[in-house]
């Protein structure tokens, strides 16, 4: 029964107007096509901004527990959404974002099919001890491929392409000191400024080519390394790490590697660690679904699995943070866990 309802979850948030959704994938990372040329990148199958408003006001509708906010609107007027769930001030909190780049889909699709299950028995009783906001999509206009400049140049096909960048043709993830662009002065304004949040997961997608150990990832993390975050901070982003690393390697798809970033404060995974004291981690998924570079993109058979590893991220961070046990988390493997580098691209 859970199963089934899972299944359903991943596919509802999927086949609003598909025909065919991805199969699970059991199977080793390293199975999941790449793009190469040889295969259809459908993005019709991705939920359209106004099918996810859709859907979540009929689970604000649905869950009692569940709030739906316009924080803002997009350069071309598209509204920025945040999902509530805040039974208790004290309890701790934590924000998922999704999609500040729009070309990073399917962190989006999990956080819909998370919110659908924070509906469900699956998931009772979590939001009595843990507040849960998430952003799901902070760059529309780029996800939409609605944007002031071309993307003739993009190789998927569907209805619609989608890019990296907001319709200024910005990296909303370089703007967070700033914040010039009205997506990130939404986020800033009515999301960190607003709430106490101790902790904060930001979801993206990289290349579909990196690799440890010999073998491609499924996904890369890292905490702040800016030199200016304080020593909690850091320490609470290691153990969120240690919780999200913990989940997904349990999985038969699950391989992680290091993601091997900067100390730019201009970037959200540093900026919002040292100016607001929320623990974060990046977490890249493999990937993109769309780009101008034919090796960026990964083909949609691995969409599965994807999904399941966003799904598998925030369902396993906010039980650890609601049942406590993120505390006792030992993050000594962070010093073994290997920076992942580049395979070289066939083309
Ligand atoms: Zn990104």
């Amino acid at each position: 029964m859970k199963k089934t309802m899972m299944t359903m979850a991943i596919a509802g948030a999927l086949t609003l107007g598909a025909t065919q959704v991805a199969p699970m994938q059991t199977e080793a990372v390293g199975n999941g096509p790449g793009y190469g040329g040889n295969e259809t990148i459908n993005t019709s199958i991705l939920t359209s901004h106004s099918e996810m408003a859709a859907f979540l006001r009929k689970q604000e509708a649905k869950q009692k527990d569940m709030q739906l906010e316009v924080i803002g609107q997009s350069m071309k007027g598209r509204d920025l959404f945040l999902v509530k769930y805040m039974k208790n001030p004290d309890n701790p909190t934590i924000l998922f974002l999704t999609q500040q780049h729009g070309n990073e889909a399917l962190t989006t699709e999990g956080a819909l099919d998370f919110i659908k299950s924070l509906g469900t028995g699956k998931m009772k009783g979590v939001t009595d001890n843990v507040n849960i906001l998430i952003v799901p999509r902070l760059n529309p206009d780029g996800a939409a491929g609605d944007v002031n400049f071309s993307l003739d140049d993009y190789v998927a096909s569907g209805d619609h392409h989608l890019t990296r960048y907001n319709a200024n043709g910005v990296d909303l993830n370089r703007d967070h000191v700033t914040r010039i662009q009205p997506e990130t002065k939404a986020l800033h304004d009515n999301v960190l400024s607003a709430y106490d949040i101790d902790y904060m997961i930001d979801l993206h997608h990289q290349g579909p080519n990196s690799e440890v150990d010999g073998e491609l990832v499924s996904g890369s993390i890292l905490y702040p390394t800016t030199p200016n975050v304080s020593d909690d901070v850091l320490a609470g982003s290691k153990q969120l790490g240690a919780v999200v690393y913990d989940a997904i390697s349990k999985k038969g798809w699950g391989h992680i590697g290091k993601y091997p970033g900067g100390s730019a404060e201009t970037i959200s995974r540093n900026g919002i660690a040292v100016e607001y004291g929320i623990s974060t981690i990046l977490f890249e998924m493999r990937g993109m679904a769309d780009h101008e570079y034919p090796s960026y993109v990964l083909g949609q058979k691995s969409n599965g699995y994807l999904i399941k590893q966003t799904v598998t991220t925030l369902e396993s961070t906010t039980r650890a943070i609601a049942d406590g046990s993120i505390h006792s988390k030992d993050t000594s493997f962070w010093d073994d866990l290997p920076t992942q580098t580049s395979r070289q691209s066939e083309e």
